[in-house]
């Protein structure tokens, strides 16, 4: 709480036509935390996401990134400034290796070098070398290195899922953003990926998380916001948040 905020969200709005996704947010994320994100559906969750990642840009309001304006800057900018993220359903190429897949999302000059013209120029294969040794390493580290071979599209909806997460790291990202991880997972699954989440956290990278697995996010997460129709009902650690007396009502509330 000390440090300053990685990113800093101030007064940001999302309207699409007549509905208002996100009603006015102010919130601060400072570095190497778990940052969980809750609410019931429709809360804007994703939305918040798609602004701070870039694939909506907010109708009001500002998105800081360790000091930098972010908002109206395209997706692809925005992961080089050092954010990344998964998306609520899975998106791999499914033909594709494994490690293709970690590999088709490194470095986009030398992505049509060698994926589309298939022409080998001077250093290029020094340079596949070193990413495909790169991608190894990612892959080692979510525990995915012995599958590397397959195709991605036989694995398992858990491992699946831990290979997007992989993919994301592979741009080395500052801030990632996990929406929905435990999405459809079974219980050891589940603990698995968590465990994975706070060695992320370990290396020093902050993780935002949307997800509607309580356990896992009273399990790991250092501070939580809750969001509750477009607005921010309630933020604080996992055990202010579970005596939080509002956060309770919007709950049960919901059955
Ligand atoms: P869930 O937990 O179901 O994923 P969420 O909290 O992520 O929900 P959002 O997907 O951010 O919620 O949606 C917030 C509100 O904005 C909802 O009312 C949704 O219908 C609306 N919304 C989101 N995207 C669009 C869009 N592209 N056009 C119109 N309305 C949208």
């Amino acid at each position: 709480p000390s440090s300053a905020p990685l990113l800093e969200i101030q007064d940001i709005q999302m309207q699409f036509g007549g509905i208002t996704a996100l009603k006015g947010i102010n919130y601060s994320v400072p570095p190497g935390i778990i940052q969980a994100v809750i609410g019931p559906n429709g809360a804007g969750k994703t939305t918040l996401f798609h602004c701070i990642s870039g694939l909506l840009t907010p109708t009001a309001g500002q998105v800081r990134f360790d000091g930098r304006e972010i908002n109206g800057s395209l997706p692809h900018q925005i992961a080089r400034y050092g954010i990344s993220r998964t998306f609520q359903h899975v998106a791999l190429f499914k033909s594709m290796s494994v490690l293709e897949n970690i590999m088709v999302g490194r470095h986009p000059k030398t992505r049509s070098g060698f994926w589309s013209t298939g022409l080998r120029f001077p250093g290029m294969r020094r340079e596949e070398k070193h990413i495909r040794e790169e991608s190894l390493s990612h892959l080692e580290f979510v525990g995915l290195a012995a599958e590397a071979q397959l195709p991605a599209g036989t694995l398992p909806l858990g491992k699946q899922k831990i290979l997007e997460i992989a993919r994301a790291l592979a741009t080395e990202p500052r801030l990632i953003l996990l929406d929905e991880p435990a999405g459809g997972l079974n219980m050891r699954e589940t603990e698995e990926l968590g465990e994975l989440v706070q060695r992320i956290c370990g290396r020093g990278i902050t993780v935002m998380l949307v997800e509607h697995d309580m356990n896992l996010i009273m399990d790991i997460s250092h501070r939580i916001l809750v969001l509750y129709y477009g607005e921010p009902l309630a933020t604080g650690t996992p055990e202010e948040i579970k005596e939080n007396p509002a956060v309770i009502e919007a709950y049960l509330g919901e059955g």
